[in-house]
């Protein structure tokens, strides 16, 4: 079921902000997707190919699928014809596969680049300097169909909210020094995706674009 009233209160805060959201749907049935989607809703995210590859085919075509999850390039070509973005890509193999399946399908995938900000081992994601090294190889391979349009990242799972939002902080510092220093503006990173349930508020604080969120449109899912 669908937290209708947060759902409203949430489009309204973010929406004055010019912030957007993306309800995240991994685990939830598709009659709890089609609840929000008859509110209006357009965005939705999993983080499984093959959860999002199933849920797409009984859903409405209208609907912007977003990628959030670690993605394998073998699993790359059962999104490509469709995915409107790839939230996690954190290397320069997965980007070109990427470009190889936007070529086939005639199309330019956009992407955003994972940096990892938490200190947990767990996180996937880029150093500043893997980050920089990645974006200037790929420029330099021109890769045509692809599009990387920003940065993603995922705060510490903790209560110690200042260490989220400097966590959060140093994203956007990443994101704007690239910005001002190695991107022209025809290739400059428009989205920074960063904020979940538990800590969207700080992630907008600190300049994010476009927060992530499941369990407080959706509920909580099992094993959290
Ligand atoms: C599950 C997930 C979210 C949403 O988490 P909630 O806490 O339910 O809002 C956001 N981003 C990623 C990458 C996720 O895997």
């Amino acid at each position: 079921m669908v937290n209708s009233g947060a759902y409203y209160r949430l489009v309204n805060e973010l929406s004055q902000k010019g912030v957007q959201l993306i309800a995240v749907s991994k685990t939830k049935p598709i009659e709890d997707i089609l609840e929000l989607y008859n509110l209006g809703h357009r965005d939705f995210a999993e983080n499984y190919v093959q959860e999002l590859v199933e849920k797409a085919a009984k859903l409405p075509a209208d609907i912007r699928w977003h990628f959030i999850g670690h993605l394998q390039t073998n699993k790359v070509k059962l999104i490509a014809p469709f995915v409107q973005l790839i939230h996690g890509v954190d290397s320069l193999k997965l980007l070109k596969e990427i470009n190889k399946e936007g070529a086939k399908n005639r199309r330019v995938i956009d992407c955003l680049l994972q940096m990892h900000i938490a200190q947990e081992e767990t996180k996937f994601g880029l150093s500043a300097e893997e980050l920089e090294q990645l974006i200037r190889e790929a420029g330099s391979l021109n890769l045509e169909h692809v599009h990387i349009k920003g940065l993603m990242g995922m705060a510490s799972f903790t209560d110690d909210i200042s260490k989220v939002r400097s966590e959060f902080n140093k994203l956007k510092e990443i994101f704007d020094q690239l910005n001002s220093g190695l991107l022209t503006s025809d290739s400059r990173l428009l989205t920074l995706s960063m904020g979940m349930s538990s800590d969207y508020q700080v992630a907008v604080e600190e300049g994010s674009t476009m927060v992530r969120i499941g369990s407080l449109l959706f509920g909580e899912r099992p094993g959290k």
